[in-house]
C-alpha cells in the first residue's frame, strides 16, 4: 500500500511551499487509499523550537490535511540513527574523517583558485589505526562521512521530472552523515535521518520539492548502503513569485499563520495550493475541495514548470468560498478579526444581530479580514463624513428631509424594513422631494459616506442597536 510522509523541520512556522508539498501528499495518498504519515524533523536542536512544531500541527489541521500516523519526533530516536551508522561503519561504506575546518577552508580556497567547484578530496577515507590514532592523540574531533563513489551513476525515474541522471562526482565527495560528540557518534544530519526513517516508516513515495533533487542522488547511495528498497520520487515544482523567482518572504507572506491573518479561509487556500504546479483533468474546474481533487490526483498532470503565485487568482477563490458559505459559519470565522480589531459586542450587538450583519456585507468580502473595514461603522458610535457625504448634506432639502425622518421614526422604537420604507415615502410626499435625495441624504447621516452596503438594511441595523436617531440628529445639527 501506498505510505507517503511530510516531513517538515520546526525551524519557522508552517510554509506555503511545505503546506502545498504537504496537499500533493495527502491527495496521492488518500487517491491510492494510503496512509498519510508526520514526521517532524527537529534535529537540528540549535534551530528547531516548540512553538514552531506547534505552529506546524496547527496550520496543517487547519488546512484540513489530516494525517494517519504521527507526529513522529526524530529528537526521539537517535539511537535508530546510532545503530544505522554503526552498521556503515562496520561494513565500511563510511568512515571516521578528521580533517579540520581550517583544513577545509584550505581545500576550497585552493580549489577556488583553480576555478573547481568546492568538494571534499575524500583525503581521509582510507587512514590506517596509527593514522587514527593519532589525529585522536592530537585531540581532533571527527565526522562520519559515507563513501561516494566518483564513477557512480545514480539514475531513477522521476514521477514528475522523468528520467534523472547524477554522477557520483556531482555529489561534492564523500557525504557527512553525522557529527561527533562527546559521547560518540553525535548528531545525524538530514540526508542520512531522512533515509533511515523513510525505510523505518516503509515509505512507498517520496514526493517533496525540486530543491531537493541533488539530496535523492546522495540518498539513493544510503538506501542501497543500508539494503533497503528505494521508494519511488516525485519532486514537485517550486512556487515562484510573479516575476518568476522564488516566493520568499519579500512577497509579503509565505508562512500559513500569515495567510490566515490576512483573511484567507482554509478551503480557499487549500483549493488555491492545490492548483500550484497541478491541474484537473477538466482544467476549467477551478473549485473543488480536497476530497474531489484527491479522486482525480496523479502526477501525470503536475507541472515540471515552477508555479507562479497568483495573488489575484488566490483571492477569487477565496471570495468564491465566502461568498457561498452559510451565515452562521461565515459569521463564526469573521468575529476573531472584529476582536482582534478591538470591536466590542455589546449595545444589543447580540449573535442574530451579527449575523444579520454578515449577511448584509457578505458579499462583498474577498478577504474574511475585510469585514473589519467594512462594518466599523456598525461598532463605532460616531462616524466621520466624507467629504462627499458632507456636500451631500448641505444639499437644499436635505436637513429637512432628515428631519422628516426623525419625526416619522419618533414612534416607530423597532424598525422594520417595511416601516422605514413607510417613512421614506412619507417623507418624499410631504416634502415634494425626489426619493434619491432622501436616500443619499439618509446614507451620508447614518454612514457617514455616499456609497455602501444596501441603505434599508443597514438602517434597520443601526435601529437595533440605537444608533441610527443619534447619527441622524448629529447630521443636521
Ligand atoms: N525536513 C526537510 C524539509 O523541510 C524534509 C524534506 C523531505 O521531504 O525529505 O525540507
Amino acid at each position: 500500500t501506498v505510505r507517503v510522509r511530510i516531513a517538515p523541520s520546526p525551524t519557522g512556522n508552517l510554509h506555503i511551499g511545505t503546506a502545498r508539498t504537504a496537499v500533493f501528499n495527502w491527495l496521492f495518498a488518500r487517491h491510492h487509499g494510503g496512509k498519510f504519515i508526520l514526521r517532524i524533523e527537529d534535529t537540528d536542536l540549535e534551530r528547531s523550537r516548540p512553538e514552531y512544531t506547534e505552529n506546524i500541527l496547527t496550520g496543517l489541521r487547519w488546512l484540513g490535511l489530516n494525517w494517519d500516523e504521527g507526529p513522529f519526533f526524530q529528537s526521539q530516536r537517535l539511537d535508530l540513527y546510532k545503530q544505522a551508522v554503526e552498521k556503515l561503519l562496520d561494513q565500511g561504506l563510511a568512515y571516521r574523517c578528521y580533517t579540520t575546518s581550517e583544513e577545509l577552508e584550505a581545500l576550497r580556497e585552493a580549489q577556488k583558485a583553480r576555478g573547481e567547484a568546492p568538494r571534499y578530496d575524500n583525503r581521509h577515507r582510507n587512514l590506517t589505526p596509527e593514522q587514527e590514532a593519532a589525529y585522536k592523540a592530537e585531540g581532533r574531533s571527527f565526522v562520519i562521512r559515507f563513501k561516494i563513489a566518483d564513477e557512480r551513476e545514480i539514475v531513477w525515474n522521476d514521477l514528475v521530472r522523468g528520467s534523472m541522471s547524477w554522477r557520483g562526482s556531482d555529489l561534492g565527495g564523500d557525504m557527512v552523515i553525522a557529527r561527533a560528540s562527546e559521547a560518540g557518534i553525535g548528531q545525524p544530519l538530514y540526508n542520512f535521518v531522512v533515509v533511515v526513517d523513510d525505510i523505518d516508516m516503509q515509505i512507498t513515495h517520496v514526493i517533496r520539492g525540486e530543491d531537493h533533487i541533488a539530496n535523492t542522488a546522495k540518498q539513493i547511495l544510503l538506501y542501497e548502503a543500508l539494503g533497503a528498497k528505494i521508494p519511488e520520487f516525485a519532486h514537485s515544482p517550486l512556487i515562484l513569485n510573479m516575476e518568476g523567482r522564488k516566493l520568499s518572504k519579500r512577497d509579503g507572506v509565505t508562512s500559513i499563520s500569515d495567510f490566515k491573518q490576512m483573511g484567507f479561509t482554509a478551503e480557499g487556500l487549500v483549493n488555491y495550493m492545490t492548483l500550484l504546479g497541478w491541474s484537473p483533468p477538466d482544467a476549467t474546474q477551478e473549485i473543488f475541495t480536497l476530497e474531489a481533487a484527491a479522486k482525480e490526483f496523479g502526477f501525470e498532470r503536475v507541472n515540471k514548470a515552477g508555479a507562479k503565485f497568483d495573488w489575484a487568482k488566490l483571492d477569487w477563490l477565496n471570495s468564491q468560498y465566502i461568498h457561498n458559505m452559510p451565515i452562521d459559519k461565515l459569521t463564526d470565522l469573521v468575529i476573531p478579526y472584529w476582536q482582534e480589531a478591538g470591536y466590542k459586542f455589546d449595545g444589543g450587538r447580540e449573535r442574530p444581530w451579527l449575523e444579520q450583519l454578515v449577511a448584509l456585507i457578505s458579499q462583498s468580502l474577498t478577504r474574511l479580514v475585510d469585514a473589519v473595514a467594512m462594518s466599523q461603522l456598525f461598532f463605532s458610535e460616531i462616524v466621520e463624513f466624507s467629504d462627499e457625504a458632507s456636500q451631500q448634506l448641505k444639499q437644499e432639502g436635505s436637513a429637512a428631509a432628515l428631519e422628516g425622518i426623525i419625526t416619522a421614526s419618533e414612534n416607530q422604537p423597532q424598525l422594520t424594513e417595511a416601516a422605514a420604507q413607510e417613512i421614506i415615502k412619507q417623507v418624499v410626499k410631504a416634502q415634494n422631494v425626489k426619493k434619491g435625495l432622501v436616500m443619499r441624504s439618509l446614507r451620508a447621516a447614518l454612514t457617514g459616506d455616499v456609497h455602501g452596503p444596501d441603505l434599508i438594511q443597514s438602517w434597520l441595523l443601526l435601529n437595533q442597536i440605537n444608533l441610527d436617531k443619534l447619527r441622524l440628529s448629529k447630521a443636521i445639527a
